[in-house]
């Protein structure tokens, strides 16, 4: 593996590839949803995690299997407490976009020992603050999706 390091064609292959042509639709919820309806809607939607959402897809926050797992072992009234309560919030969600790199984002993925980004795209809303609108996500899933294609190119 060192020696391919610098020069090997599928490393070169492989640094060319970007986030947009892998990328899945995201699954956002609203803020005020409830904690119980978010579980429901994780397993409904076959995710791990849910995107938070404002107005216009605008990235509020992130909800994990084990930020949901955590608040229904506790005393919590699932179905009074909204998700924002527990979510992680911005500034402090990990974001990739389209134009990125596959090795990019994937290495966010490992850095952060985390499971998705959101892919966003950066604007600015009327009181001139920045702000990012989810557009899609990338996953474990998506890295080792690619992983077995690129194992199976020029197989039958
Ligand atoms: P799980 O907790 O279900 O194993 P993760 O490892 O992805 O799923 O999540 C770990 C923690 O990181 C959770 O508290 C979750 O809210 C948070 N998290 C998930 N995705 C992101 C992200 N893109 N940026 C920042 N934090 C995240």
């Amino acid at each position: 593996l060192k020696e391919q390091k610098e020069s090997s064609p599928i490393m070169e292959q492989l640094r060319l590839l970007r986030v947009g042509d892998f990328k899945s639709l995201p699954i956002s919820v609203r803020e005020n949803i409830s904690i119980y309806d978010a579980i429901v809607t994780m397993f409904t939607q076959n995710v791990g995690t849910l995107t938070v959402v404002g107005e216009n897809q605008n990235l509020k926050g992130m909800v994990s299997r084990k930020d949901l797992l955590k608040s229904a072992l506790g005393k919590t009234d699932l179905q009074q407490v909204p998700v924002s309560i527990i979510m992680t919030r911005m500034p402090n969600i990990i974001m990739t976009t389209a134009d990125e790199p596959i090795l990019d984002a994937a290495r966010k993925l490992t850095l952060h020992q985390i499971d998705s980004l959101p892919v966003v795209e950066a604007f600015i809303d009327e009181k001139g603050e920045e702000r990012y609108e989810v557009i899609g996500r990338f996953t474990k899933t998506n890295v080792a999706k690619i992983f077995v294609q690129i194992g199976t190119l020029g197989k039958r």
